[in-house]
């Protein structure tokens, strides 16, 4: 593999499963070192054991400050410097808005809109410091908000305006703010739905047509983080060839 991400520390939230786990493992492969985050700490074990370079496992709750800060600081003390922030985690809880359960929705806020607020709040000193890089992982549904979906579209379209904010206060002196926007993608994100309709859609629109998988966007994150410092890479939208 070239080594395009060498001396380069990166930090990804929620990178015990699906698409963070491969933007830690792509990364790790172009010669980044990668602390990766999350609750699930045996599953970040697991991912040090089969990446290839140097990766710090810790336990991370995005929704909570004080963790948020803890991560961010203990990936300093590690390596270094942070170059890289992968605004990773989050979870897609679908239902329709009468009649829902709404600690669903404090779940989505907490996680998709506040946890990518405040790590971007506790790592941007040392991206500044750095001349780094954030990627948050919005999706489609940042651009287009569908029925069965508002509260999660709330997050991401929340995710791109805050992301369209920072990248105009940083973006000339030096930090690159990448966002960037995945169709349906074969994860575990659709298995915690709660709402059994809006589960079962998710899997039957899976048996219907060839859906990206994690790595796809891992090279879209490695394609962004990679550019010359010259280049800003602010938004990439990719979807599955057969979604409508
Ligand atoms: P997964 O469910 O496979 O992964 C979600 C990850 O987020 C897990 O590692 C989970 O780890 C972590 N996570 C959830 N809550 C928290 C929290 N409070 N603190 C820290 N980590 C947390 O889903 P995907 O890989 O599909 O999703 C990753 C991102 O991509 C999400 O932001 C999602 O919205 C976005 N996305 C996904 C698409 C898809 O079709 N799959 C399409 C567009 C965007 P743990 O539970 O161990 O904490």
């Amino acid at each position: 593999t070239s080594q395009t991400m060498s001396g380069k520390v990166v930090l990804v939230t929620g990178a015990s499963s699906g698409i963070g786990e491969a933007v830690a493992l792509s990364l790790s492969a172009a010669g980044a070192k990668v602390a990766v985050g999350a609750r699930r700490v045996d599953r970040l074990d697991a991912l040090a054991q089969r990446a290839e370079g140097e990766v710090l496992p810790l336990e991370l709750d995005v929704a909570d400050q004080a963790s948020v800060r803890a991560a961010v600081a203990a990936t300093l003390e590690r390596f270094g410097h942070l170059d890289v922030l992968v605004n990773n985690a989050g979870l897609m809880l679908s239902g329709l808005i009468d009649g829902a359960d709404t600690t669903e929705w404090d779940r989505m806020v907490g996680t998709n809109l506040l946890g990518t607020l405040y790590m971007t709040h506790a790592a941007l000193p040392h991206l500044l410091e750095s001349k780094g890089t954030i990627v948050q992982l919005s999706s489609t549904s940042g651009r287009i908000a569908n029925a069965g979906g508002g509260v999660y579209a709330a997050t991401k379209f929340g995710v791109n305006a805050f992301s369209e904010a920072l990248r105009q206060e940083v973006t000339t002196r030096g930090v690159r703010v990448v966002v960037v926007e995945p169709g349906f993608t074969s994860t575990e994100l659709t298995t915690h739905i709660s709402d059994p309709v809006s589960r079962a859609m998710a899997a039957q629109l899976a048996t219907q047509m060839r859906t990206l998988q994690p790595a796809d966007i891992a090279a879209a994150v490695l394609y962004a983080a990679s550019q010359p410092a010259h280049v800003a890479v602010n938004e990439i939208l990719i979807r599955p060839t057969d979604q409508t």
